[in-house]
């Protein structure tokens, strides 16, 4: 079996052979490679100790000296080159709380989490395959390298782990190894916040983000993200839906575009339908102001996972204003625009969009159309530079000052009206208009 490598990462293998160790392209860029698909970064292990690596190399970055790793720099390009190890318990996810090395290939592989995942290459040598990760590769099973068991109370993430690669690849995920995820699932409850967003991300944002239910069918969720859970079975009866909460929010990722934003706002955006709902007399489920609860949720969720305060502040947004009655109307697209921020008026419409055809097929094309037309407005009133924001109006605080306003709450409180105003009249936004129509109203006040 030939795989191909980049000349560079054949070029420092060769380097340190010539040197007299042994050295391969190892985990998942061998994967990658197998299946053909590009691998993000290539990295390298070798039976060299950092020490030896850094005399060998003329650039090199101490990337996590501690742990074995080198990063060698050939020309911008950068290789990280890890001395065989054998590891302690996991902290951070890449780097195990302590570490040691070996002189054994087999004892590096042995260490690693998935048998796809445990194989070396080497131009001369070929695939080195000790745990079967070629044929659970053809195969699509995703396997644990010797106990899984064991390895799961080694370092609960590669629970987590286990379903975001059968995400990725579509895979399944073995029956030993899917046992020990529900005997050891509440183990996750140890791992770091951090470790279990950057997993939960990469399953969200995979080929198959509808994976999430097995990690909800295993008993995942439950621990990691149990506002899920608690949603998963909640019926929605009424002639829009025809998916429980949990149904439809899973049909909704996989219609979504797949950015980071956008697949974590299809996942929560419904999180507050339990506290919200209701059942009329007809036995029609309906769930108002579930939008704000959900976008409060999101918060919550967001915070505890220790996202950025910018992804936080987006995804609740579009939570937020998921459900806001956009008709094909300028004044009403100006005013969500002005709502939600123009930065995310676009995402907004995808978010409805694949919303729309999570649910029933009831007005479903109507909604469609609508959504096409809105977007045709909003580039139209992006293109005509109408007034959607404070800083687009034709008057601003120095031009109240002059007028004899005094800076403070009354100015503030003018400018908004101003805006409430030309958002509904762009064509007003002219600054003598403005001041004529709001001067001579606010007479009274000037002197506060
Ligand atoms: P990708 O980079 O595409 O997310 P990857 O397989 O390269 O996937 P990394 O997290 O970059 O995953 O880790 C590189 C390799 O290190 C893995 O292929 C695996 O062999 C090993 N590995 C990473 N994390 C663990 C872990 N928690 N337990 C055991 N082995 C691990
Ligand atoms: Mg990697």
């Amino acid at each position: 079996m030939n795989i191909c490598i980049p000349e560079k990462a054949a070029y420092i293998i060769e380097k340190l052979e010539q040197e007299g160790h042994e050295a391969y392209v190892v985990g998942g860029c061998v994967r990658d490679a197998l299946l053909r698909r590009e691998p993000e970064d290539w990295d390298i292990t070798t039976s060299a100790s950092p020490f030896q690596v850094k005399k060998i190399f003329r650039r090199t970055i101490d990337t996590g000296i501690q742990h074995g790793t080198v990063t060698v720099m050939l020309e911008k390009e950068g290789f990280e080159v890890t001395t065989y190890r054998i590891d302690g318990i996991y902290e951070d996810g890449r780097h195990p709380a302590s570490v040691e090395f070996t002189s054994k290939l087999e004892e590096d592989l042995k260490r690693r989490d998935f048998t796809i995942n445990a194989m070396a290459y080497n131009p001369r040598t070929g695939l080195v395959d000790l745990f079967g990760g070629q044929k659970d590769l053809e195969q699509g099973a995703i396997r644990c390298v010797g106990n899984a068991n064991e390895r799961f109370t080694e370092d609960a993430l590669r629970i987590l782990r286990a379903v975001r690669f059968a995400a990725q690849l579509g895979f399944e995920i073995e029956d030993d190894t899917k046992f020990a995820i529900t005997k050891l699932a509440p183990n996750l409850s140890k791992v770091s916040q951090e470790r279990i967003q950057v997993e939960l991300t990469k399953l969200l944002m995979s080929k198959h983000p509808e994976q999430i239910r097995t990690a909800y069918e295993l008993g995942v969720t439950a621990v990691v993200l149990p506002e899920l859970d608690a949603v998963m079975n909640l019926p929605q009866n009424n002639p829009y839906h025809c998916y429980t909460v949990g149904n439809h929010t899973i049909a909704m990722l996989e219609q979504i575009y797949p950015t980071k934003t956008l697949r974590w706002a299809a996942l929560l955006h419904d999180f507050g339908k339990l506290e919200t709902h209701k059942i009329d007399e007809n036995g029609e489920d309906h769930f108002y102001g579930h939008a704000e609860s959900s976008a409060n949720y999101a918060k919550i969720v967001l915070r505890r996972l220790k996202f950025d305060n910018d992804t936080i502040d987006q995804v609740s947004r579009l939570v937020m204003y998921h459900a806001y009655h956009l008709r094909r109307e300028k004044k009403i697209i100006r005013r969500c625009m002005n709502r939600i921020g123009v930065d995310l008026f676009e995402d907004l419409l995808e978010v409805m969009r694949a919303d729309t055809m999570a649910k029933s097929s009831y007005q479903r094309q109507e909604r469609l159309d609508d959504i096409i037309a809105i977007r045709n407005l909003y580039k139209e009133i992006i293109k005509d530079n109408e007034c959607i924001t404070l800083k687009q109006l034709a008057v601003n605080g120095q031009d109240l000052i002059r007028a004899g306003i005094r800076p403070g709450k009354q100015m503030g409180e003018l400018l908004h009206a101003m805006l409430d105003y030309v958002l509904e009249y762009p064509e007003q936004n002219q600054k003598d208009i403005l001041l004529e129509k709001f001067m001579t109203n606010t007479d009274g006040k000037k002197d506060e």
